[in-house]
């Protein structure tokens, strides 16, 4: 059964309400019961006292007297209270005439003080006092008695008013309940409607933040919060396709002028082959871009798989540093590798470490347009460091914290007409930190900059490194 909140609120009080109401009305019963018992009781003993006394006043003048004194004693007593009285010889002296005729045996009296019972005498209930008391050195035994009706009555009329009052309680402390809680929940209803409104067209609307400071305050202020959130990365999103398409344009619209060009007349050979190879260039060039952004949305949804494994990094660092060499040489620049001879043992996809080095090192041939370039790794405070240093162009500051930021790119590198995405950087840092590791960079305008990469390191002891030669052997030694 679903319940709205309210619903849910309204049969909480009613509940609580209604065990209150019953509890609150059996504790008024109970004193109310114990209250009668008492005043009853002290009626009685109050009746016994004063039957005692005139026993005691006219004994001395005889058993006559007594009885003659005890009937003036019935005659002024209202309310219904009666008495008897049994003498020395367990006869009674004193009845009220309407029981003289019962041939009832002397009740049992305790041997000290006064014991107290309820019975019902002629369709009555009567609240006695019973006690055998020494007068003048004779036993005799009293008994007061007076009728509870009163009292009884009083109880009934108050029950009666409990149980038609009860339920009319209960009833409207659940509407004030009801509406109560309908006051409480308003906001939660205002806040439901503005959130109702907000849609990617106006994400930059907020709500409206209630004045006391409760927890209706604190929920507006983080849905807020995450509207902010949610704004940043649709504007993110937004400005990432922005820049994807402006990106996929320019290559684009390389291939067809260059195709409408050569096609607008006829040309030597050397021409269309040069022509052929801009595009080709141009195709290579959106390839890589739309490779790129694949791999950044496989990224963002979660969806890329890296296959984990321990291998030597210095492995996959002699591959790159092959690639790189070539690279750099082609440009005329010089190029240096200390690679640590020791394996590095570090549990990665081989493929994407390969491909971040990649990015680091193309990056350091590119902006770099002449010097050197060093690669350079080694081992410290159990992690794998590897350093790509170049003596080329450099990042100014305010450039160097939004590098590894998509589509970002230097302004320097824009005017040298060096060509690229502006995502390498951003999917090297996303792979240095799915490897548990991190990417910092120093640099100088003008004077060049050093990329470090570190990873942690696996235990060297336990490792045995697949070299190329290790692997042939291995293979020889099955054949
Ligand atoms: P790009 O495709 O533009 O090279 P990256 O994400 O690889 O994209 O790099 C982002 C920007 O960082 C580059 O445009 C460039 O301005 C700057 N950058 C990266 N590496 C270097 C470097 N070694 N020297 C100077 N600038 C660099």
């Amino acid at each position: 059964m679903h319940l709205t909140i309210r619903a849910r609120l309204t049969l909480l009080y009613f509940v609580v309400l209604a065990a209150s109401f019953v509890a609150f009305f059996w504790i008024c019963d109970f004193g109310f019961r114990r209250s009668i018992e008492i005043t009853v009781n002290d009626a009685s003993r109050s009746n016994l006292e004063t039957v005692h006394r005139v026993i005691d006043g006219s004994l001395p003048k005889g058993i006559p007297k007594v009885q003659k004194e005890l009937s003036e004693l019935a005659g002024l007593w209202a309310n219904g209270a009666i008495f008897e009285v049994a003498g020395p010889d367990g006869q009674w002296i004193f009845r009220p005439q309407r029981f003289q005729a019962l041939q009832a045996p002397l009740p049992e009296a305790p041997a000290q003080g006064i014991a107290f019972l309820t019975t019902n005498l002629e369709a009555l209930q009567y609240r006695i006092a019973r006690e055998r008391v020494v007068i003048g050195g004779d036993v005799f035994l009293i008994e007061a008695a007076v009728p509870t009706e009163p009292f009884d009555q009083a109880l009934d009329r108050f029950r009666l008013t409990e149980k038609r009052f009860l339920p009319l309680l209960v009833v409207l402390a659940s509407l004030l309940g009801y509406w109560l809680s309908g006051r409480a929940l308003a906001p939660v209803n205002r806040i439901v409607e503005s959130a109702k409104s907000i849609g990617v067209q106006n994400l930059s609307q907020r709500l409206e933040v209630p004045l006391e400071k409760d927890e209706l305050r604190r929920l507006t202020e983080t849905l807020n919060a995450m509207l902010g959130r949610i704004e940043s990365s649709v504007a993110h999103i937004t400005q990432f396709t922005a820049d994807a398409s402006h990106d996929l344009r320019t290559p684009l619209a390389l291939i067809r002028t260059n195709a409408e060009l050569a096609l607008r007349r006829h040309r030597r050979e050397e021409e269309y082959r040069e022509t052929l190879g801009r595009i080709l260039a141009a195709a290579e060039e959106s390839t890589q871009l739309i490779e790129h952004l694949l791999t950044l949305a496989r990224a963002d949804a979660g969806a890329a798989q890296l296959r984990f494994e321990t291998a030597d990094l210095s492995q996959v660092l002699h591959k790159a540093s092959q690639h790189a060499r070539i690279l750099a040489q082609a440009k005329g620049l010089e190029f240096s590798e200390e690679i640590d001879c020791e394996p590095l043992p570090v549990s990665m996809d081989s493929s994407a470490m390969e491909r971040l080095l990649l990015a680091l090192l193309d990056n350091a041939v590119k902006y770099t347009p002449e010097g050197s370039i060093s690669l350079r790794s080694f081992s410290r405070g159990g992690q794998a460091i590897v350093e790509v240093h170049d003596t080329g162009v450099g990042i100014s500051e305010p450039d160097l914290p939004h590098i590894f930021d998509r589509f970002y790119r230097a302004d320097q590198t824009r005017s040298r007409e060096v060509r690229g995405s502006g995502l390498g950087l951003a999917i090297a840092r996303w792979i240095a930190e799915m490897h548990r590791g991190a990417i910092e960079v120093e640099s100088e305008l003008g004077r060049g900059s050093r990329f470090c990469v570190h990873l942690p390191l696996l235990n060297r002891e336990n490792f045995v490194a697949v070299t190329p030669e290790r692997q042939k052997a291995t293979a020889d030694s099955v054949v």
